[in-house]
């Protein structure tokens, strides 16, 4: 069977009114959905636990990775007769969706979850991760998708005669669609033909927010849909190459035209840290006062044996719980958001990107709060997304081919720099410039099939200005009690003894001022 060919997609999300009845029988499809998702996922880990006790497989194992062909003949030999692919899955679907649970999933969603199953337990196979997860029934399944839009999940459209609106068809179910027609991207979405359906469940802030059901549940449609997506007028295209220097609370924009900036990543985030402990604090407050017998008399969680501890959830602790998520959520939205703003600032400057490869797992050992407050690797997932939608390029350049870090165009020396030292200031004359901007100023002038930036005197000329008026704007504001992180190489002033730069004729000069 040759494969279709993979056309672009993108998403269109829409809420579903939800009420009480609907509400009902949404759970008890999800619920179904859940349990045939956790037999599907059993079977796929019994499969390939069994798959690798074989001695075939360890046979395989052994095989040298230079004989490609041999090896790969031979997973695939083990994986059939196991019965470990994605398409033997599909037909144990057909014997786990029994009767009851054939009431609420069809066919076609059955294979999908299997699909999903499958994979889930292949990146453990794979080494890609380290467990699959069961769906518990207090968390459950948030969402399911079908296969095709003409039957199972799928979403039908009346004829503007009709009245232009939509609906979700669930088996004999169906539940409104709220689109709204005077939005330009709903519009464009919904005169492309539809791949496939899915329904999304989520937690509202609590039963009594805007469009939730009496549980605390909102529920979405997302309709998967051939083409492109929608482009705001606004959102115009810029065609300058860009060096981008991305640090985990810092991003250094070098356009080479256009104005340079340091900017601190997602600055209009604000997390209420103090709320948040005490949240915490309350949470575990009421965690032991709800099961006193699980702690020791110093207040240490029980070792447990064969047994695990059962816990008791009181309403209250429920509340707290929802509360802290709902924190949490709206932070993490505000925070896609930010970035979806700076993504479009940037393409209407440019889209050509260049940037360097980085290991943001390994930013997360390292620079943890950071990181998890402003999720740089998601805002470069999501710059190569428009990036490619809009047909530019996205060059990622090895570090250590290149090493700019060190790298100085005006001797062509590498030297290392120490993560503190935040200026780059080279005996040759260069410098001294912020070490972030400097980099990106390397980046956007780096051919990507070359190791070695190709700088012209008069590109330097040019840039160094631009450079220096990015960091004095930023001093300026650091002199009006803006809060600056450390990386940007700006001391506070307040601090007593604290190093001030000065800006002495033609170069900064770092001299010690007494302050108080
Ligand atoms: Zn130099």
């Amino acid at each position: 069977m040759a494969r279709q060919k993979k056309t672009p997609s993108f998403v269109l999300e829409l809420p579903l009114v939800v009420h009480g009845n609907h509400a009902k029988w949404l759970h008890a499809h999800l619920e179904a959905v859940r349990c045939l998702y956790n037999v599907l996922l059993g079977e796929a880990l019994k499969r390939m636990r069994c798959m690798r006790n074989d001695s075939a497989w360890q046979a395989a194992c052994a095989l040298p990775r230079s004989h490609k062909q041999e090896r790969e003949a031979a997973f695939s030999h083990v994986r059939k007769a196991h019965g470990f692919s994605e398409y033997a899955m599909h037909d144990y679907a057909k014997v786990a969706r029994c009767n009851w649970i054939a009431d609420h999933v069809d066919s076609t969603m059955a294979q999908t979850l299997a699909t999903r199953a499958y994979q889930a337990v292949n990146r453990v196979c794979v080494g890609q991760a380290k467990n699959v997860r069961f769906k518990s029934r207090g968390r459950g399944l948030d969402s399911i998708e079908g296969k095709r839009n003409n039957t199972g999940l799928r979403f039908a459209l009346q004829a503007p005669q009709q009245g232009n609106e939509g609906y979700l068809v669930w088996g004999k179910d169906h539940m409104p669609v709220l689109i709204d027609w005077n939005d330009p991207v709903v519009v464009h979405g919904l005169h492309q033909s539809i791949k496939y359906v899915r329904l999304v469940r989520r937690k509202a802030s609590s039963a009594q927010a805007k469009g939730a059901d009496p549980q605390g549940n909102r529920y979405f449609v997302q309709l998967v849909l051939e083409g492109k997506p929608y482009q705001k007028e606004k959102n115009q295209l810029g065609n300058d190459t860009i060096g981008l220097d991305i640090g985990p609370s810092s991003l250094a924009i070098f356009p080479r035209e256009g104005t340079v900036r340091l900017k601190v990543f997602c600055e209009e985030l604000r997390p209420d840290i103090g709320k948040k402990r005490r949240l915490q604090r309350k949470l575990d407050r009421q965690r032991r006062t709800n099961n006193p017998d699980n702690y020791d008399e110093q207040g240490r969680v029980k070792l447990h044996g064969r047994h695990c501890l059962q816990w008791k959830d009181s309403k209250g602790y429920q509340e707290t719980r929802r509360q802290l998520a709902t924190q949490e959520r709206k932070l993490a939205a505000h925070c896609k958001s930010l970035q979806g703003k700076l993504v479009n600032d940037l393409i209407a400057v440019g889209n050509h990107i260049q940037i360097e490869k980085t290991s943001y797992k390994g930013w997360q050992k390292q620079f943890g709060k950071s990181v998890a407050l402003r999720s740089p690797g998601m805002f470069v997932e999501h710059l190569r997304r428009i990036v490619a939608k809009t047909g530019g390029t996205l060059s990622e350049v090895g570090t250590s081919q290149t090493k700019l870090s060190q790298y100085c165009h005006g001797c062509q020396c590498y030297v290392k720099k120490l993560l503190s030292q935040r200026w780059h200031h080279c005996p040759c004359g260069i410098g001294p410039v912020p070490r972030d901007l400097y980099s990106a100023f390397l980046l956007a002038h780096l051919d990507p099939v070359e190791t070695i930036p190709s700088i012209a005197l008069k590109d330097w000329e040019g840039a160094e200005p631009c450079l220096v008026a990015a960091m004095e704007f930023l001093q300026q504001r650091a002199k009006e009690g803006q809060f600056l992180p450390r990386s940007f190489g700006i001391p506070e002033p307040e601090r007593v003894g604290q190093k001030v730069l000065l800006r002495t004729n033609k170069s900064w000069s770092i001299s010690i001022v007494e302050v108080g």
